[in-house]
């Protein structure tokens, strides 16, 4: 007989929660998770292999357990005056997020987002034992600096996490959101910059606030406009002084030689690894546009995916794009669905199966 959940002295906490649960099925048109799914470039790919490689007959030492090269390399890729001290990194931008909530939430504290917004930040929150507060979003799911002010000052959250643009609806967040949730909120405001890049490029990021706001965290990812997402690396810039919080609750040595090799060389290349964003664009666009022909309702989107509603079954939908071969997303926004932008054949598949399935 084997136990369930039930029988184990799992934490009280911990009862009844459901993991993270994107499906992972082979299908050939998986579009579920906001990948970028070009494939990396093949002179780009020798170069990375080849600077694996030489880490391998280091591998029987511990690895640089403060990541030197990979921060310069971040605080050069960011500019905005950064510094290496300013930045840090993790094994995919969830686990720095993990670790900004160890240091600054944790038992008897809370975290506050806008919901609908990224599935990961209430079971991080609750995986160290923290509270999560869920807030409410206006009209299209956007945010006003004053409702958000509001809604921060009567959260008193030690950690605000702002998603921008947010997943999984792909709306802006303006800098104006970001600047008056900092004057509200008590505590850390993260700023998740997952999408940042597939943004218009006037779109301010929230690393121009940094200087002067010691409480602001601004973290990005690998693994959506650089086409990393397997290499798991994601990071952050802030004051010195986060980064010094963050070394208190690390694993030592979390980022192995590998990946440190990985991502230098990786970024070594960043105008070519990011060759693929105005195109995801391009998709990203005609998506919304050809949902809209088709009677869908689609939210206008600053990242690599969209969100549409006026679906009448989501579950019976998806399941019909299911078994043609294309994968989406059902959010558990009731109506609604999202799907990543892919490459034009893929996207081309997406929409046809869309318009043959029709709407359940
Ligand atoms: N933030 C947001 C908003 C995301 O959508 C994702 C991935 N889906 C992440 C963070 C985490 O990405 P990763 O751990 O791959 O960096």
């Amino acid at each position: 007989m084997t136990a369930t959940l039930d029988d184990l002295p799992i934490r009280d906490d911990l009862r009844g929660q459901r993991p993270y649960g994107a499906p992972q099925a082979p299908l050939p048109i998986a579009l579920n998770v906001n990948e970028n799914t070009h494939v990396i470039s093949e002179d780009v790919a020798d170069d990375i292999a080849g600077s694996i490689a030489k880490t391998i007959s280091e591998l029987n030492r511990y690895p640089d357990r403060e990541f030197t090269d990979l921060r310069e390399a971040f605080a050069s890729y960011l500019g905005h005056g950064l510094t290496p001290e300013q930045i840090w990194a993790g094994n995919g931008s969830n686990e720095v997020l993990q670790q900004v909530l160890q240091a600054f939430a944790g038992p008897g504290r809370r975290v506050f987002g806008f919901s609908p917004t990224y599935s990961m930040y209430p079971l991080l929150t609750r995986g160290v034992g923290a509270e999560w507060v869920a807030g409410s979003r206006g009209p299209r799911y956007e945010i006003t600096p004053e409702d958000a002010a509001e809604q921060v000052r009567a959260a008193d959250a030690d950690v605000v996490i702002l998603c921008a643009p947010n997943n999984p609806t792909g709306t802006p967040l303006p800098i104006e959101v970001v600047e008056s949730v900092y004057e509200a909120a008590r505590g850390i405001v993260v700023v998740d910059e997952a999408y940042f890049e597939f943004a218009p490029s006037e779109a301010p990021s929230a690393l121009t606030l940094l200087p002067g706001r010691e409480r602001l965290i601004v973290s990005r990812t690998m693994s959506k406009a650089f086409a990393f997402a397997g290499a798991r690396v994601g990071y952050l810039a802030a004051d010195a002084a986060v980064t010094d919080a963050l070394r208190l609750v690390r694993l030592p040595y979390h980022l192995s030689a590998l990946t440190q090799a990985a991502a230098v060389a990786a970024l070594r290349h960043s105008d070519e690894m990011l060759r693929t964003v105005d195109d995801i664009v391009v998709q990203r666009d005609r998506i919304s546009a050809t949902l809209e022909a088709l009677g869908y309702d689609p939210y206008p989107s600053w990242s690599n995916f969209v969100m549409f509603g006026g679906v009448e079954d989501p579950q019976e939908t998806w399941r019909r794009l299911y078994d043609r071969g294309v994968l989406i997303r059902d959010v558990g926004v009731a109506g609604h669905l999202r799907v990543s932008a892919g490459t034009e054949s893929e996207t081309t598949a997406f929409l046809d199966a869309l318009a043959a399935v029709g709407d359940a």
